[in-house]
């Protein structure tokens, strides 16, 4: 049976970070990914991801923001292409709201440069933007998008390049440690490894039980539409977006890359799903959830439906990230729950999780928001 410094269990937006930082280090590391690498069954797909400092969830992710920033410019380098696009970005919603409140208390703790907007303004200089009178706005210079299929791709490709196995199309069926020594088993084989990372996204909690009810799938879906005025939705003239509305949380992008204004909505419709028997369509009931968020705030982007996609968020009970060791065995590390926020990390979450399978659950990060201690 064949033996390795570290075993990373699901190869998408993260686990194909955390092989790359971990055959950095010299370890002797093999990545086992169920589906094709850069498949669409799980979180990391539909061409463009959101990056941003103002991180209005909580201002303790501002250094890890800071850092991945850095990994992704550093990234861009390694592979000669594109992975960060910066536009700006507006955080959106009523003055007193979570949205604009939670975007200037990160912004005034890390020192972030940032301008508080009325709606008129929005208007004024991103024409895209149709917002009620009430509502209020941060711009922060660095916020932009991340390219995920592409993320993945360079990862893996950096990681073999530099020793590291990878195996599409493998399940893990299990896995158990024995005199300290962590064994995988899938339906291809059986693999042993002083360490076990577990990037498994909405399939966590089958490869970890203990993270049931706190990695929980939810289905979402994205939908693209034809501008109305195509310079209105540029990268260039609209800013990437999250908005506190009475309907619901929005966000959304410029076109880029394939045609279409692109926008979802936190929580979609609410459905808790099952990885394995997700309804992967979408219907008219989808559509108008999109729709609404559009015709209200977009207007000039209301045009035809050119796309929808299906994707999976895995929702913790505070939707902070689970970030950890397991309780029981130290060689065993976990990185879930991402609850809809995760990617624009996934380079810095790589480093932590080639931290922890080599410092037996330690990192040089303060991650005290992100421990499994605290559901306790
Ligand atoms: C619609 C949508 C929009 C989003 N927008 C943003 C955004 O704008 N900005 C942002 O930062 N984040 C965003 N997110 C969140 C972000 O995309 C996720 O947090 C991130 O992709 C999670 O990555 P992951 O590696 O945990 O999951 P995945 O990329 O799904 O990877 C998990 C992998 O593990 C594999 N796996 C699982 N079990 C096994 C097994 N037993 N054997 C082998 N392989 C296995 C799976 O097949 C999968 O490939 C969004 C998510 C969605 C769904």
């Amino acid at each position: 049976m064949k033996h390795y410094d570290a075993i990373v269990l699901g190869v998408g937006g993260m686990g194909s970070a955390a092989v790359y930082h971990l055959a950095r280090r010299g370890q002797r590391v093999l990545g086992i990914e169920q589906f094709s690498l850069g498949h669409e069954f799980g979180s990391s797909h539909g061409v463009t991801r959101i990056i941003r400092l103002a991180y209005a969830e909580h201002p303790s992710y501002v250094p890890l923001l800071r850092r991945a920033y850095e990994l992704w410019r550093e990234m861009e380098g390694t592979a000669g292409e594109r992975l960060l696009v910066i536009t700006g970005g507006l955080d959106i919603g009523p003055a007193e709201g979570t949205m604009v409140a939670g975007s200037l208390q990160s912004c005034r703790e890390h020192g972030i440069p940032h301008e508080v907007l009325d709606a008129g303004e929005v208007m004024r200089r991103y024409p895209g933007y149709r917002l009620p009178a009430e509502m209020a706005a941060v711009y922060q210079q660095d916020g932009g998008f991340v390219l995920p299929e592409r993320s993945i791709a360079v990862h893996v490709s950096a990681a073999l390049a530099l020793g590291a196995e990878v195996h599409g199309c493998e399940r893990v069926a299990g896995w158990s440690v024995e005199g300290g020594v962590v064994e995988v088993r899938t339906d291809r084989g059986r693999y042993r490894a002083d360490r076990l990372v577990i990037t498994a996204g909405a399939w966590a909690a089958q490869s970890l039980p203990l993270l049931k009810s706190l990695a929980v799938p939810e289905r979402q879906v994205l939908i693209w539409t034809q501008p109305l005025r195509a310079e209105a939705f540029t990268p260039e003239a609209f800013p990437i977006f999250n908005m506190e509305a009475p309907e619901g949380r929005f966000y959304g992008f410029p076109v880029f890359s394939v045609p279409g204004f692109k926008l979802g909505k936190y929580h979609h419709r609410g459905e808790r799903t099952d990885p394995d028997a997700m309804y992967r369509g979408f219907d008219r009931e989808d559509e108008t959830v999109l729709r609404a968020g559009i015709e209200r705030y977009f207007p000039e982007a209301n045009g035809a439906t050119l796309a929808m996609k299906t994707c999976m968020f895995t929702n913790s009970p505070d939707e902070h990230f689970i970030l950890d060791a397991h309780p029981e065995w130290p060689q065993v590390s976990v990185a879930a729950g991402f609850s809809g926020h995760g990617f624009k990390f996934a380079p810095v979450i790589g480093e932590i999780m080639a931290d922890f399978a080599m410092e037996g659950g330690c990192s040089r990060w303060n991650l005290e928001l992100f421990r499994l201690g605290r559901f306790a």
